[in-house]
């Protein structure tokens, strides 16, 4: 039978997971046997080979712990590997696993100034937040708007860590400072338009820090997962995937949310999902209502933009809450946050 394309080929994985003695030129010789790829997650080697055996070959079964069979075209991210959310530890707090949180994630579209981004501080701090975010490289459509303040934003998102304990999550937009991001940052954010940057994405797998990975708003749901499979197969287990709109026929709003994505990702991966409401509308007003519903689905993250003084903004100006505009919002996510389950932190 004639192969249909690449569909045919996903369509059947097997990962094995070694047994922890196996050395790493044993392991590679296996995945060569079995014409898989090797990746090393902490303790031992696991091979992913889309070939189209049924079952481990006899020959290599003795160096063998574990093997699944995937009829699916999700792999290391699939419920049929690891049925549930995985865990991410990011320094003192988690998401995923067991923990049923929910993690606020504010701050500006763009680190401005220290009075700005202090300013930012001071409402996480207000609400026990703990992780926020401010983009310092931004991949902006036009090359004549404010393109961030790169390193320099990166080393006052530094000390703003250093001050007050924040994780701080930032964008990394294109191969010439991921480096630099990696360094400065507990989060990685890989934004929309970078969800393809196979550099980034392979960078980014090979260092453990977690990755927030936006979903680029011309992808469909299988090409966002597997540009996370590009980050997991390096070695990097410790990816969220981020809704935050996709383009649709509609123009009255920025994109268009895509909450059915989410319940698909919800039910067919063990990543952790994160849903951005701020690029999705585009617009503040809709912010706070799109949040909420959100949170009633159950997720594990929200990254909301917020401005202490919105209409001045470099970047995003529309959609970014002012702090009342956000103080109200958060109160009002509480209790249906118990109603279904959740810990907002
Ligand atoms: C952002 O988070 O400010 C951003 C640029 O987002 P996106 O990549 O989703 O457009
Ligand atoms: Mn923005």
């Amino acid at each position: 039978v004639r192969s249909r394309g690449l569909g045919d080929v996903y369509k059947r994985q097997m990962i094995i997971h070694l047994k922890e003695n196996i050395d790493k030129v044993s392991a590679n010789n296996i995945a060569k046997e079995v014409s898989g790829r090797l990746i090393f997650d902490e303790k031992k080697f696991i091979i992913i080979t889309s070939s189209k055996n049924k079952e481990v070959p006899e020959k290599i079964r003795e160096k063998i712990d574990e093997s699944f069979i995937i009829d699916s075209d999700i792999q290391l991210s699939s419920r049929k590997y690891i049925n549930k959310t995985r865990k991410i530890k990011i320094n003192k707090i988690e998401l995923g696993g067991s923990t049923k949180n929910t993690l606020m994630i504010t701050g500006p579209c763009s680190i401005e100034s220290k009075d700005q981004i202090e300013k930012c501080a001071e409402l996480l701090k207000s609400n026990g937040l703990t992780t926020l975010r401010a983009g310092c490289f931004k991949p902006r459509t036009s090359p004549y708007s404010f393109q961030g303040l790169g390193l320099e934003g990166l080393k006052m998102l530094s000390d703003i860590r250093e001050k007050y304990g924040f994780n701080i999550i930032s964008e990394v937009k294109d191969a010439s400072h991921v480096d630099d991001v990696i360094e400065y940052t507990d989060i990685i954010q890989i934004g929309a338009k970078a969800m393809y940057d196979h550099g980034i994405l392979r960078e980014t797998g090979r260092q453990r820090k977690p990755v927030l990975l936006k979903r680029g708003f011309g992808s469909n749901l299988q090409e966002f997962v597997q540009a996370a499979e590009f980050i997991l197969s390096e070695g990097n287990p410790n990816v969220m995937l981020c809704e935050r709109g996709i383009r649709t026929f509609e123009t009255k709003t920025r994109f268009t949310l895509d909450l059915c994505g989410v319940s698909f990702l919800k039910e067919h991966t063990n990543l952790p999902i994160i849903l951005d409401t701020s690029h999705a509308m585009g617009y503040s007003y809709g912010v706070p209502d799109l949040t909420r519903a959100c949170v009633a689905m159950g997720i594990d993250g929200l990254l909301i933009e917020s401005h202490p003084n919105p209409s001045e903004a470099k970047s995003d100006a529309s959609q970014q809450l002012n702090f009342d505009e956000f103080n109200k919002m958060f109160e009002s996510l509480k209790p249906i946050c118990n109603a279904v389950n959740r810990n907002l932190i």
